[in-house]
């Protein structure tokens, strides 16, 4: 199943819905993916809906140099334990939104990730049953503040800003995460290919830790890490997010 958040030209209320996306339009759900939810019969085109980031979590917990290849380029060891850390909700964006570029920061740039998107609520979750705890999974990108994460030493500046977590364009189901295709592309040049078979932690492993540490709830959203090729965007920039089996995420930076 393919899970959005939408809302569609014509709707005079102008919500936000949680929908179905099936092949050339969308019916909305309700309440939401999370729980039992009954479908609502109306096919809205997929012409007049506008996407929306696909969840609304409490937190979006991060993870740092989960590439082998990634850690190399960033002359970092390979870590002994996942490395977390965590984006604002309000940092959350949907596709074609605008990315913002702060005052504060002169060098910003883009990762391509694979986003995780939790079920239902998880605590000391053991390996073996981590699949019961993941709704899907979807394209992210974890705009950074490099020269703030360099100079604060702590992230919490550098991945905060609003816009700077861009998700979508939906949440797929049923997929075997272990060996995507996932890129990066700038302006239509590609920057990052990797597969996240390249992960130094795979997402089952990732899962159980995070829940180790923090309750993980229904809609939370884990970001597994960028494999190599990252690089600066400039205002004006077009930046796509490409994943096997998911699609394509599209920001612009202004
Ligand atoms: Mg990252």
């Amino acid at each position: 199943m393919i899970f959005c958040r939408f809302s569609f030209q014509d709707d005079a209320s102008n919500t936000i819905r949680y929908g179905l996306v099936e092949s050339h339009h969308v019916k909305e759900i309700t309440p939401n993916p999370f729980s039992d939810f009954e479908i609502i019969d109306q096919e809205i085109p997929f012409s007049s809906v506008i996407l929306h980031a696909p969840t609304l979590p409490s937190k979006i917990v991060g993870v740092g140099l989960n590439y082998k290849a990634h850690a190399k380029e960033m002359d970092h060891p390979l870590p002994e334990e996942p490395v977390l850390f965590l984006k604002p909700s309000t940092s959350l964006i949907g596709p074609e939104y605008y990315i913002h570029y702060p005052k504060m920061s002169s060098r910003v740039d883009y990762e391509a990730e694979l986003a995780v998107v939790i079920k239902k609520q998880g605590k000391d979750i053991p390996l073996e049953n981590v699949k019961d705890y993941i709704l899907g999974y979807s394209c992210f990108n974890d705009i950074t503040a490099r020269d703030l994460q360099k100079m604060d030493g702590q992230w919490g500046r550098a991945k905060s800003f609003d816009t700077f977590s861009a998700m979508g364009p939906w949440i797929i189901t049923d997929l075997d995460p272990s060996n995507l295709q996932i890129e990066s592309y700038l302006n239509g040049e590609l920057k990052q290919s990797c597969k996240t078979s390249d992960m130094i932690f795979d997402v089952p492993t990732l899962i159980s830790f995070i829940s180790k540490v923090m309750t993980l709830e229904p809609g939370d959203i884990i970001t597994t890490g960028t494999p190599p090729g990252i690089g600066p965007m400039q205002r004006g920039d077009s930046i796509d997010i490409r994943i096997e089996g998911i699609g394509l995420l599209r920001n612009t930076v202004r």
